[in-house]
């Protein structure tokens, strides 16, 4: 396959399905380019990332709308994603299972694991089966992405650290 972009609807990233699994408002604002601070995770991450255990490693690979933190080449291809913890583990795993599906409409077969290096903790995942869960979701984030205004958020404890907090509610 040549084309970068094989199929129309996968021109989204990666962080808009982590975060339909976050808060659909939230997906919105970003979806919209919508910016405020970054949180705090993502300045952990860039840490983690240029730690002793992740040197060597090929970092922050972009392949088409998909940005990798570190990727491992032996008898298949393993995705890495380094994660801070595991409150959003369900967004985390979906982000992954993005990857592999979108590595896979390019003809690349891959598995992924996610990093909890606080944690001291590994987890597999492979796209086996779960195509049809990562096709839903991506018709999701269009649907949300299509919408003219953003949906009405909603307060859980995810709201206090996230950074549209005085969006939604100030
Ligand atoms: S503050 Fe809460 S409702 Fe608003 S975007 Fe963030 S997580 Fe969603």
């Amino acid at each position: 396959m040549t084309d970068t972009y094989p199929e129309t609807h996968l021109i989204i990233r990666g962080t808009e399905i982590n975060y339909l699994f976050i808060c659909p408002t939230k997906l919105w604002y970003f979806a919209k380019g919508i910016t405020m601070e970054q949180e705090s995770e993502y300045v952990d991450l860039g840490k983690f990332l240029h730690e002793k255990s992740y040197f060597g490693e090929e970092k922050d690979v972009k392949i088409g709308m998909i940005s990798i933190d570190f990727i491992k080449k032996g008898d298949i291809i393993e995705v890495h994603e380094v994660k801070k913890g595991k409150s959003m583990e369900k967004a985390h795993e979906m982000q992954a299972l993005y990857y592999l599906y979108y590595l896979k409409k390019l003809g690349i077969n891959a598995k992924a694991i996610l990093n909890y290096p606080k944690l001291r903790e590994t987890k597999e995942i492979t796209l086996e089966g779960r195509e049809k869960e990562v096709e839903k979701a991506i018709g999701e984030v269009e649907q949300i992405k299509s919408l003219s205004v953003p949906p009405k958020p909603v307060k859980t404890k995810k709201c206090k650290k996230c950074a549209y907090y005085e969006l939604c509610w100030v």
